[in-house]
């Protein structure tokens, strides 16, 4: 059977329609496609579920497929297995990794939590499973809000990993957290500057902004809320014009629902480079997703104990989203 590692260097037959063999594949196997909105747009039409990460992580607790393949990043694909020890869950391209997740390593976050005795712990959904299992609920950018609510409010709660979400949230609720000091590198490169100056080219335009912003460009939005709640808002504004700011691979879905409206994706600070294009989700493409269900790799592993611990605080959640 080929390795990761040699997918990497496999030429698929030009010839071979990949769309055709990806759904055959899909029926021969009993597979479900979850893919995010951040993947590419072929990735997109060819899943069985598009969705942010909580809409994935429900379809993956509750889907009846044998094999689940994740067009996404890392540790949504973990979160699939941990919900689905006994089912394969395969990754299209294993580096598919996330800066949020990797800006937390668990044995610090564990000294960490040293500091912080008497603390709940909130874990956005973008962290290792081992982090989750150090966690007593997890709760992505959707339900972030709703989750960090369900606590008491003279309970004392760390929130990590990402710093600029869990400032939203202590924004919105009026309530102190502490935050573990992490980022995601594609959200926080967008610029302030260049977005007052795309505002003042479309005075008309409203402005749609992912909570793992900054505050100094929330402060611009007119709309701060997870993809879904982003896209749900461009259906539901009036205005014609929408400055979107967050991976511009939601556009995708985005241009289907509002084929009236124009979409204005924010720029990153450097006009050279593709910033605001997660690295990560683009390492799948639509030949990788096919190899990966040919071959059966590369597939998700979850060491058992720490799967064990990282279950509740995710089930939690979903409970909780109800
Ligand atoms: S966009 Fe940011 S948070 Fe999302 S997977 Fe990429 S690096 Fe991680």
């Amino acid at each position: 059977m080929p390795s990761h590692e040699d997918h990497k260097d496999v030429a698929v037959d030009p010839g071979l329609d990949l769309f055709a063999a990806i759904d055959s594949l899909r029926r021969e196997m009993n597979a479900v496609i979850l893919a995010h909105y951040y993947q590419e747009d072929d990735i997109q039409d060819i899943a069985d579920h598009v969705g942010d990460s909580l809409a994935l992580a429900q379809a993956a607790a509750a889907t009846e497929a044998e094999v689940i393949v994740f067009a996404g990043v890392h540790f949504m694909a973990e979160t699939a297995k941990i919900l689905n020890p006994d089912k394969l869950v395969l990754l299209p391209d294993l580096e598919a990794g996330c800066s949020l997740a990797d800006g937390c390593p668990p044995r610090e976050f564990a000294r960490f939590l040293e500091a912080y005795p008497g603390h709940k712990v909130i874990s956005y959904i973008n962290c290792s499973a081992a982090t989750k299992a150090m966690s007593d609920v997890i709760c992505t950018s959707g339900n972030a809000l709703k989750i960090v609510s369900s606590f008491p409010a003279d309970q004392p709660l760390v929130f990590a990993p990402d710093r600029f979400l869990g400032s939203w949230v202590s924004r919105q609720l009026h309530r102190d957290l502490v935050l573990w000091p992490g980022s995601c590198e594609v959200h926080e490169v967008f610029s302030e500057k260049r977005l007052v100056e795309l505002k003042a080219l479309h005075p008309q335009a409203v402005v749609a902004a992912h909570p793992e912003c900054p505050e100094g460009i929330l402060q611009h939005a007119d709309h701060v809320g997870s993809t879904a709640a982003i896209l749900a808002f461009a259906r539901k504004t009036p205005a014609k014009q929408i400055i979107v700011v967050t991976e511009p691979g939601i556009l995708h879905q985005m241009r289907k629902e509002n084929p009236d409206k124009e979409l204005i994706p924010a720029p990153g600070a450097d006009e050279a480079c593709s910033c605001n294009e997660c690295p990560y989700m683009k390492k799948n493409t639509l030949e990788k997703l096919y190899l990966c269900m040919r071959d059966r790799t590369p597939e998700i592993t979850v060491d058992p104990g720490t799967a064990a611990r990282a279950l509740a605080p995710i089930e939690r959640m979903l409970e909780l989203s109800r």
